[in-house]
């Protein structure tokens, strides 16, 4: 069991925690007649670290037991074996041909969920709990981070991602509302109905690495990128078949279920635009949008960019059609 810390004398008794846990640890009451936030029922603790990013006084602190540490290190002390030289050297030509043709600023990450009872890749954790948007920004910038739910910190993308349970308030909605994002718990519940989630517990960690790097077979690769480059990627996909691609995109759960997940579970590529908690958690630029490609569809859309890349690419970013000045 975590032990959850309340430093009163820094505590104002605003209540956001109380409103915010999503298993209802906390209630308000008086420490030496000043109103304090308590913890009540700390058996009950998720570890998910929800009140550490919303208590404004940063006067919180969850500190996982020694037991736990020790336990979750001797479930994860047998690593699986490297990846094949031959499935390493296409991940690496795929992450030079993104990156070159593209011109990518960051590299593309390689995203895999880890199941119960798969071999657990050869990674590192990371030693604070994340987001899993702040741990996608870490692998495009070079970061490997294997992350089971312990080192989760969004109650979110945690039971998207099937790592644990969907806590009561984000089932309800009553969640979102506290974050002034939706207008009423039947929209909320709605928001939270139509998207899609793995089996609770089926997943045991989340994999991200650059791709080129990645210890292990990715289901989905994501690439961060600004529109323009988002929308070769888009025409790449169709190059052979000249199909129009449809996206499934809301502003809600960028990263885990618009990258991440529509992709994994229909095997076909979606776009993002970011959400909410991506782009307030996370030092993504507001030029940005995401792409998630699930593995299968990489060698078409790659063989694709690379004839876009041989004339319309290039003619396009020399704006051959720009009106001579009058
Ligand atoms: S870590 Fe999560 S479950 Fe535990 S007290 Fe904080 S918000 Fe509640
Ligand atoms: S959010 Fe922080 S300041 Fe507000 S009541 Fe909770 S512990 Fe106190």
């Amino acid at each position: 069991m975590p032990e959850v810390r309340v430093a009163h004398e820094r505590c104002t008794g605003c209540g956001m925690c109380v409103n915010f846990c999503p298993v209802d640890i906390f209630e308000l009451g008086s420490n030496d007649g000043k109103r304090v936030a308590l913890v009540s029922r700390m058996e009950d603790c998720w570890a998910c670290d929800t009140c550490v990013g919303q208590c404004p006084e940063n006067a919180i602190e969850v500190i996982e037991s020694r037991e736990e540490a020790a336990a979750r290190e001797a479930k994860f002390s047998v690593r699986a074996e490297p990846l094949p030289a031959e499935e390493r050297t296409r991940y690496r030509y795929w992450q030079k041909t993104l990156r070159e043709i593209l011109g990518l600023r960051w590299d593309p990450v390689a995203i895999t969920l880890v199941k119960q009872n798969d071999p657990v890749p050869n990674a590192p954790m990371p030693r604070v709990k994340l987001r899993y948007c702040q741990s996608l920004m870490m692998a495009r910038r070079g970061k490997t981070l294997l992350m089971p739910a312990q080192c989760h910190a969004c109650p979110d993308g945690t039971h998207i991602l099937g790592l644990t349970e969907i806590p009561p308030k984000l089932a309800s909605g009553e969640m979102y509302l506290h974050f002034k994002k939706l207008a009423s718990m039947e929209a909320a519940k709605r928001m939270v109905a139509e998207r899609p989630r793995l089996p609770e517990r089926s997943t045991l960690a989340t994999l991200v690495a650059p791709l080129g790097d990645t210890p292990a077979t990715p289901d989905v690769i994501a690439v961060i990128a600004k529109p323009e480059q988002i929308m070769w990627l888009s025409m790449s996909a169709s190059f052979e078949s000249g199909k129009r691609s449809t996206f499934h995109v809301s502003g809600y759960n960028a990263q885990c279920v618009e990258t991440t997940l529509l992709p994994y579970t229909a095997q076909k590529f979606n776009i993002s635009l970011g959400c909410y908690g991506c782009r307030a958690s996370s030092d993504i630029g507001d030029e940005l949008m995401f792409m998630g490609i699930p593995t299968a569809q990489m060698p078409a859309l790659i063989e694709g960019l690379k004839r876009l890349g041989q004339k319309a690419i290039g003619d396009s970013r020399r704006k051959i059609y720009l009106p001579p000045n009058v």
